[in-house]
């Protein structure tokens, strides 16, 4: 499959896409000067009618580059819900909704923000009346309270996107997505947008979406050349030992210890906090107050480890992590590139150690050809 990169695109301004004057007031409003590399991309497809699937951070001015799209697209003389924004917790449900609100300025569209954790009597009168909505923006779980009570009618939606798409898999919600897909036509448009692309999504894409543009922008990769790269050979059994023994070497380590599955993090930090380590968890099932008190903790050093999975450290930006430690490997070379760079912050270096399993070999042997620098093979001190 092709993937489009900004590289094959020429730098473009907002006056060159296919906008309505209406956005492209609102975006001049906004003091915006030019489109970001992912909405260069996104905006000319989606505008079109293809489906996309965008390979994008937090941070890239994605949702602007769904968000244009899905206001220009809506029928003020259609009643129902025509379009369908999914996202995996409330604070990006409201994050997007602001966005839209704002691009939406001047072309306005009636919103509905559907999330758990919030009352269901505005979410209710947002769905009814004489105005009801005609964009929902929502985390899957809610949406799919609304349509099991048949308070949210989706046969009318021709936009559908799904918004950090690693993240609510993570977070367990792909059987809920497949579910809300199911109450959706057939005949829609569908974005999604990932930071990752994990086999699961390209399942995901593969089934709901019809041959979609890939795109991707060449992330601002974490200055990754500061970092000094490890890797040590380890039998699975031996791995929390191993752990304990690169952790154990350093005087006063800050580190990052990155696990595949919540369940995964879970058990790893029970087992440290039984052998007396300062650790905490940070996986996508904590509420947002934990994962703060957590992070809190983390910055003024009263936990010295933290056991994460990917999700949840996403975007971490803790300047005195000394370490990445890899128990388990990452799924790609993006993932790894940006697990790492969760070290080596504001100027200062750090380590990133894997541990390499029995069963990892072969998939850590591809992300080191992939990488430009060398990874150095070092031994612990338990086989020592
Ligand atoms: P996002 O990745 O969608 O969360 O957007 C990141 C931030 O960039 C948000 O605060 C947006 O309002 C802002 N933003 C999005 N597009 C642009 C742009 N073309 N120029 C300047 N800022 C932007």
């Amino acid at each position: 499959m092709a993937v489009r990169t900004l590289n094959e695109v020429p730098a473009a301004a907002f006056a060159d896409l296919p906008i309505s004057q209406e956005i492209y007031d609102a975006v001049a409003d906004l003091g915006w000067e030019a489109p970001s590399p992912i909405q260069e991309l996104a905006l000319p497809a989606l505008l079109r009618g293809e489906d996309v699937v965008g390979l994008a951070q937090t941070g890239s001015g994605k949702t602007a580059g769904f968000g244009i799209p899905l206001i220009e697209g809506i029928d003020p003389d259609v009643r129902g819900v025509q379009a369908l924004v999914l996202v995996p917790t409330r604070e990006l449900a409201i994050q997007v909704a602001e966005e839209i609100q704002k691009l939406s300025r001047y072309s306005p569209v009636r919103l509905a923000v559907l999330t758990g954790g919030a009352a269901m009597g505005p979410q209710l009168s947002a769905l009814r009346g004489r105005t009801p909505a005609q964009l929902v923006v929502g985390t899957p779980g809610r949406i799919l309270d609304h349509l099991q009570q048949g308070t949210l009618r989706l046969d009318s939606v021709r936009y559908l996107v799904l918004d950090e798409a690693d993240r609510m898999l993570d977070m367990g919600f792909a059987p809920d997505v497949t579910r809300i897909l199911g109450y959706t036509p057939k005949e829609r448009q569908t974005a999604l947008f990932s930071a990752t692309m994990p086999t699961a999504i390209r399942g995901i894409v593969s089934r709901h979406m019809r041959s979609p543009q890939w795109l991707a922008v060449k992330s601002e990769a974490p200055t990754v050349d500061t970092v000094e790269q490890v890797f040590y050979n380890v039998a699975d059994r031996d791995k929390t030992r191993g752990l304990r023994s690169i952790v154990d070497a350093e005087r006063e380590p800050l580190a990052i210890v990155f696990r595949r599955t919540q369940h995964g993090a879970a058990k790893l930090h029970r087992q440290l906090e039984r052998d007396g380590y300062k650790v905490g968890v940070l996986h996508g099932r904590m509420t947002q107050p934990q994962r703060n008190r957590t992070l809190d903790a983390f910055r003024a050093g009263k936990i010295r480890i933290l056991v994460a999975t990917n999700v949840a450290a996403r975007g971490l930006d803790i300047p005195d992590v000394s370490h990445v430690i890899n128990y388990d490997i990452p799924e790609d070379v993006e993932t790894y590139v940006h697990r790492i760079g969760r070290t080596a912050r504001a100027g200062k270096g750090g380590v990133a150690a894997t541990l390499v399993g029995e069963s990892d070999i072969e998939a850590f042997d591809v992300i080191r050809r992939a990488l430009s620098v060398q990874v150095r093979e070092e031994k612990l001190s338990i086989y020592a």
